[in-house]
């Protein structure tokens, strides 16, 4: 009975331990990862393909992120679109990056 109160522990514990790890990832992404800021846009040729990376992008809940607005940078020759997206879960908000600087209009 002890050992099998034992298992049930760790079993939990390696599944808020994994849960957590998770979490940090995806929060790891969303703040240092491709599309932070400036210095870590994500580069695109086609408005197309900033649809589609905010479409694989969770929140750090898991949830699917909603793009609630858009705006422009411009750096140098470079030029950023930002786009806002918002979790309809927990509300968290974030920012992705885009370079659209080679987009062919
Ligand atoms: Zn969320």
């Amino acid at each position: 009975m002890g050992l099998l109160f034992a298992v049930v522990v760790l079993l939990a514990a390696t599944t808020w331990v994994t849960r957590r790890w998770r979490a940090r990832g995806r929060r790891r992404l969303l703040t240092t990862g491709p599309g932070s800021s400036v210095e870590h846009a994500i580069a695109v040729r086609s408005f197309d393909e900033i649809d589609a990376v905010v479409r694989t992008r969770r929140c750090e809940c898991g949830r699917p992120l909603r793009a609630t607005g858009e705006g422009a940078r411009q750096v140098g020759p470079r030029r950023f679109r930002l786009t806002h997206l918002a979790c309809d879960e927990c509300e968290e908000e974030t920012v992705l990056v885009f370079d659209v600087t080679d987009v062919v209009h």
